[in-house]
């Protein structure tokens, strides 16, 4: 017999009753991030249980006013032959002509014609990818630097901030600002966020292409 044929026995000879099924809402609710303890299974309660440990997975940087996507200009170290070290992806805007020319691409952002090929507008933040609890919030000789624990084993860490928005402790929610995205002060690859994803409890860089696939935009 399943658990769950086990317990809809339980509930059926009334030995698992509404006042304990209420106490197991409310105990759920305690353990996640967002929902209201309130012991009623709700909209959101219900999402929360049906996706369990599962977490919800965004970019960490939201679409500009106009639609334009984030993407990666500069890969994961697996994928990218020329950067052994880079444990991270970095993430540019699309450069239009309708934007300022002002330098906030990388190396290879000048084309041929001479026009800018990537953009941040200025005083863009980064955004937690997922609810979480900040675990490091500090200056770093690459700029400000956030890692945001998601509570299922992963977390994020979202690099050359040039200003900090949270500290270490603070719960967050999918969106929350992190950081200004600002420059990496020992590189010249000018302003743009560096974005990982490691396990929470040792240092080991894991592609977040992966992580990118499997999310949504804010
Ligand atoms: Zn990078």
């Amino acid at each position: 017999m399943s658990a769950e044929e086990f317990n809809r026995k339980q509930i059926a000879e009334g030995k698992l009753t509404d006042s304990m099924i209420t106490k197991l809402v409310e105990a759920w609710q305690r353990g996640q991030l967002g929902l209201t303890v309130d012991g009623y299974a709700g909209e959101n309660t219900l999402s929360s249980l049906s996706r369990g440990s599962e977490i919800e997975k965004f970019w960490p940087l939201a679409c500009l006013e106009d639609g334009r996507k984030p993407q990666i200009t500069s890969g994961f170290y697996t994928e990218n032959p020329s950067r052994s070290t880079h444990h991270g992806v970095d993430l540019f805007f699309k450069w239009l002509d309708s934007d300022p020319d002002v330098p906030t691409g990388d190396g290879g952002a000048i084309k041929k014609n001479g026009k800018r090929r990537w953009w941040y507008p200025p005083g863009t933040v980064a955004i937690a990818a997922a609810d979480g609890v900040v675990q490091a919030s500090d200056d770093t000789g690459t700029g400000h630097r956030v890692w945001v624990d998601h509570g299922n084993g992963e977390r994020t860490g979202y690099f050359h901030g040039s200003k900090l928005l949270v500290a270490k402790g603070d719960v967050v929610l999918a969106g929350t600002p992190l950081i200004v995205v600002g420059d990496n002060p020992k590189g010249h690859d000018a302003k743009h966020l560096h974005f990982e994803v490691s396990p929470v409890d040792k240092y080991a860089p894991k592609n977040p292409r992966t992580w990118l696939t499997g999310a949504s935009f804010r």
